[in-house]
């Protein structure tokens, strides 16, 4: 079957941005609509591998007023609008590939509304996730998703990618504390879609589309998020071992008895170097993978109980240690590292392509193995972390310029790997600019090309966030 031709979109015209940057700039001030290229610069890039790309046009929205605005003033010139949260995205989803708007979310971050009785909040898209959560803790409530960014990537984002994080192992990812959302269509619709109550399935679920759609349907304007009660009590504790196999073997055996922490957290060797070099002496000598174990419950002596459990499971299956945290402090001790784990990764290479995939919980020892494998086999270093306790590990190929096409070529045998295995190539991250070629491993032709179609019913003009998700090259059945 031939290649499929390749998609072209173009840049819009000189003349289209002159135009739109004169109409946003008589509507919406001056203030909100940045022009000046060292301005715009930091707009360009995000936290992934895609590179760099400059937008014409930075708009910093203050109300879904100005989101619908930006969508007027871009349909009638046919510039690209691409929404972006915080930039701490990991696929390139905010990056405007094709130039035009970018339209940041980042002013719009109050928080409107935390109702304890009814256990839910109200927010603007651009609060910063810690934020909220620190605001719901006050009251006595718990948002549980909670990426490691948290102090960098904000609930618009989080709800965009349909985010996870280390809790998501019991507390499930954000999707599941999505009630309701305010979105604007690119046709300029402003519509509010899901609900305030707990439950509710009137209707098809279109709230839940736009959780995860990566800022390619809609512009998020506010949330409703459900809340759960605060736990009272957390245990937290450090659990080492010699080599990655027993750790993955173990954190099976851990949930194979009944046994759900909140985290399960994985390091591998790696990993592991990369942290002991920042923080030196704060990890076991001989370690070769870790497991943060975290459990919480409604009494210390509950989350003690299940911590202890847990880890005996452990020890009974290899573990060479198990600390435990005393207070708070050792607690973010124990913490700190893995959080910035992937910046902390990113200074140790040159470069460096992180991939987040997930694979059927008693396939992560074979996925270990097979990448390993195919680390040794295109001679480059492979450093895995992440959520393991949900099969999600981050698979981080690094590499220098000489050695750029053999990461490419391992990072894709890697998906391979993980379609074989009957995993999923992203499992928080999203699709985005950098895993679009791959979709297709993972899903067929008509599933693609009935997504397009949903795509098109949001966004008949294409004009919100072109040339992500979907290969660039399309897809022949
Ligand atoms: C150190 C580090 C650790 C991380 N850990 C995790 C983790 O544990 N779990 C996890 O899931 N992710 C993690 N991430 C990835 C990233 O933080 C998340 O994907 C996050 O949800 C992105 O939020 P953001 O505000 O930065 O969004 P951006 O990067 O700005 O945008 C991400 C996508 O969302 C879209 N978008 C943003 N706001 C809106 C809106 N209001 N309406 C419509 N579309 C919108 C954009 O178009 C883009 O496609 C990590 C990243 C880093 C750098």
């Amino acid at each position: 079957v031939p290649a499929a031709p390749r998609e072209t979109i173009e840049r819009p015209s000189a003349s289209a941005i002159e135009r739109a940057k004169k109409k946003l700039t008589d509507r919406l001030g001056e203030h909100r609509v940045l022009v000046d290229p060292e301005v715009l610069e930091p707009y360009s890039r995000d936290y992934s591998h895609g590179g760099r790309f400059m937008p014409d046009i930075v708009v910093r929205a203050d109300s879904a007023d100005d989101v619908q605005a930006v969508f007027e003033i871009a349909r009638e010139g046919r510039v690209w609008v691409t929404p972006r949260g915080l930039g701490s995205g990991k696929s390139g989803g905010a990056l405007p590939i094709h130039g035009g708007i970018v339209l940041s979310m980042e002013r719009m971050s109050r928080i409107k509304e935390i109702d304890a009785a009814d256990m839910l909040t109200v927010v603007e898209p651009g609060v910063i996730t810690q934020d909220m959560m620190n605001a719901v803790e006050k009251e006595g409530l718990f948002y549980p998703p909670d990426p490691n960014s948290l102090t960098m990537c904000s609930i618009g984002g989080n709800v965009a990618c349909n985010a996870g994080g280390p809790r998501a192992l019991k507390y499930g990812v954000t999707r599941a504390y999505v009630l309701g959302v305010e979105v604007v269509l690119p046709t300029g619709q402003k519509m509010r879609l899901g609900r305030r109550t707990i439950k509710g399935v009137t209707g098809y679920d279109v709230a839940g589309i736009i959780v995860g759609s990566e800022g390619t349907l809609g512009v998020i304007t506010e949330i409703t998020c459900r809340l759960v009660p605060r736990p009272i009590a957390v245990e937290t504790a450090l659990v080492s071992f010699a080599s990655l196999d027993a750790a993955s073997v173990a954190l099976t055996k851990v949930l194979g008895a009944g046994i759900v922490p909140r985290t399960l957290e994985l390091l591998d060797h790696q990993a592991l170097d990369a942290v002991r070099k920042k923080t030196p002496g704060r990890f076991p000598e001989g370690a070769g993978a870790l497991i943060i174990l975290e459990t919480d419950g409604a009494s210390k002596e509950r989350a003690f109980e299940e911590l202890e459990r847990a880890a005996s499971v452990c020890l009974e299956h290899g573990a060479l240690d198990v600390l435990v945290a005393q207070d708070e402090v050792q607690r973010q001790r124990i913490w700190e590292p893995r959080r910035v784990l992937s910046v902390t990764l990113t200074e140790s290479a040159p470069k460096k392509m992180s991939e987040d995939i997930v694979v059927p919980r008693s396939k992560i020892p074979e996925m270990l193995r097979r990448t390993q494998r195919i680390a040794d086999r295109h001679r480059v270093r492979v450093a895995t972390y992440g959520h393991a306790g949900d099969g999600n590990l981050h698979v981080n190929v690094l590499y220098d310029a000489s050695s750029e096409d053999r990461a490419e070529r391992a990072v894709a045998e890697v998906m391979e790997a993980t379609v074989a295995l009957g995993g999923t190539i992203s499992g928080e991250h999203g699709i985005g600019l950098c895993k679009r070629e791959f979709i297709a491993l993972e899903q067929p032709a008509p599933l693609i090309a009935l997504q397009k179609q949903l795509k098109a019913v949001f966004d008949p003009e294409g004009i919100l966030n072109p040339g992500k998700i979907f290969p660039s090259r399309g897809v022949r059945e």
